[in-house]
Parts: C-alpha cells; structure tokens; sequence
C-alpha cells in the first residue's frame, strides 16, 4: 500500500497547476496551491500516508457527513420527514429545486440538505458547534481539531446564498430555528480544520459497519452505516456523482477545501486533499488519485475484485 500510494501521487502530480483554488472567501483564495496528500485507514487500524497528509486544510463539505451521523443518532430515520436522499444533479450551492419542492432540499450533501440537516442537531444540542468540534475530535482521535475562525467569519461574511437558502425554507416551514444562528454552526463545522489522516481515521467507522477502530464506539447500525455510504456514492460529489461513480466507484464526500473522502466497505477509508478544484468544486488531483486507487486495488463497490 505505501509504494503504491507514492506511485499515484507521482503519477497525478502533472494535475497540479491545472485546477483553481477555492476564492469565494479571501481565507481560502490564500491557500498554496501546489499541495497533495492521502491517507488510507484499515479497518485494521492500520495506517499509510504519502505526500502532505498531515497538513490540515478546511474541511468544508465533508464536515456534512458528520451532521448528518449526529442527525442519524438522535433522529433516525425522522430526519427523511425533512429532506430526501436523491442525487440533485446540481451544483452544491443550487436553488433551484428548493422553490419547485416546497422547501424540502434533495439530500444531506447540498448545501440547503446541511442546513436543514444543521437546523435538526440546532433543536438538539445547546452548543452544536462544540458538539460537532467535539465530535470531529472523537471521530479523528485528534484531540487538536479547531475550526479556523477566520474562514468561519468569512463565509459568514459572505453567507447570501446559504442564506437565502435557509430563508427559503422557512419559507416553507422547513426550518425551526434562527436561521443566523443555525448559519454560523454550519459555518463553523465547515471551518473545521484537519488533516488527511484526522479524516481518514474519522471516516474509518463507514469502511467497518459503524464501528469506529481506534476507539471502539459504534457511531451507528450496520445498516444506518450502509445507507450513509449509499447517499455518499449517489450525492456526495454534487452535480458530479455520476462521473465519480463512473471513474471511482465508491461512496465519497468532498469539499471545496480540496479534500475528498472515500470507503472502500470492510477494506479501509480514505483521504486525499489538494486544493486546486475543477468546475464542479472537487479536487482535481483528488478525484484522479482515488481513480488510480480504486482501480489498482480493484475496489469499486461495482465491481470488486
Ligand atoms: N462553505 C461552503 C459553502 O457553504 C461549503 C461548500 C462545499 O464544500 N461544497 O458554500
């Protein structure tokens, strides 16, 4: 696994130059480009790491996958009352359905699903920026995670979007809470800072059944861990689901910090991170790595070996 993972970084390395760093917010506009990392977690526990995989970035999107497991534990499945799990075929900050399906987001991965999703864990948890903090703490054994204040701040700064999302939906009567306040905990999760290895070790529970490695709490059932990768493979890349699936094969979530996280059910997880995006948001070093990843160990859910 070692040879093999500096292998693929050697080989997508090329890629770096040719995508563009995230620049809605200032705070992520300045991070260096040239930077490409991946860990891959066992079920095991077993680790292994190439190129800069202990350099943390913002973790964006995929901070959604752990709302929604703290949804899923509290709520189960009441939560559908509120959103479906359908791919959107839309880019992550669309808002176009939302007007046509009454205020009820497609799925927990866009934008307006996090939210809704952000407003669910509101009604729960007195402090739900310190829950998920504490969360991603537990999750990753990395007793250091913080979120970046500054990126906070900034995309709050710049919240028109998620903001009228939020509004859009109260509209509706699809959200319960003060939607500013609901916006900085969403804010505040995406800023979350961690590394390849944070969230590879984070994701690892989704490779082994709920059961979380490194400290033996199971986060969820089998079955509850099933369907959150099955929403990952149908909708955790935004408008390009079809093409990861297709070139990949495996459930997965990015975010437009650069990282994308991947499972391979019962084998390991995985994370890859670089900065530079493609058009629809998702790494663009990242996405090619996974596919040289998931092609040489035969790890498509489509088709294993
Ligand atoms: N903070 C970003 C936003 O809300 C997260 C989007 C993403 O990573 N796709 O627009």
């Amino acid at each position: 696994m070692q040879a093999l993972l500096n292998e693929i970084l050697d080989q997508v390395r090329p890629l770096l130059g040719q995508g563009q760093v995230a620049d809605y917010i200032p705070a992520l506009a300045e991070v260096p480009a040239n930077q490409l990392g991946i860990a891959v977690y066992g079920v095991d526990g077993s680790l292994h790491t190439a190129g800069d995989a202990t350099t943390a970035f913002s973790i964006q999107s995929i901070s959604k996958v752990f709302s929604l497991v703290q949804a899923i534990q509290h709520s189960g499945e009441d939560i559908w009352q509120r959103l479906g799990h359908e791919p959107s075929g839309q880019p992550f900050n669309s808002l176009v359905q939302l007007e046509f399906e009454r205020g009820r987001p497609r799925n927990p991965f866009i934008n307006a699903g996090a939210l809704v999703i952000c407003d669910i864990n509101q009604s729960r948890f007195a402090a739900p920026a310190l829950s998920m903090r504490d969360f991603a703490r537990r999750l990753s054994g990395n007793a250091h995670v913080v979120a970046d204040m500054k990126v906070a701040e900034s995309e709050y700064q710049h919240r028109a979007r998620n903001a009228a999302a939020a509004y859009l939906m109260q509209a509706f009567g699809n959200f319960h809470n003060d939607v500013e306040t609901v916006l900085r905990s969403y804010f505040h999760h995406c800023a979350l800072a961690m590394n390849c290895v944070d969230l590879a070790r984070a994701c690892g529970f989704l490779a082994n059944q709920g059961l979380c490695t490194h400290s033996g709490e199971q986060l969820l059932t089998p079955r509850q861990t099933q369907q959150v990768n099955a929403i990952m493979a149908t909708s955790g890349l935004y408008d390009e689901a079809g093409n990861f699936a297709y070139r990949v094969g495996l459930p997965g979530k990015s975010g437009v910090g650069g990282g994308i996280v991947a499972v391979v059910p019962g084998r390991f997880s995985v994370c890859v991170w670089s900065p530079e995006l493609n058009p629809a948001g998702n790494s663009l070093a990242g996405m090619a790595a996974l596919e040289l990843l998931s092609e040489r160990i035969g790890g498509s859910v489509f088709s294993p070996l």
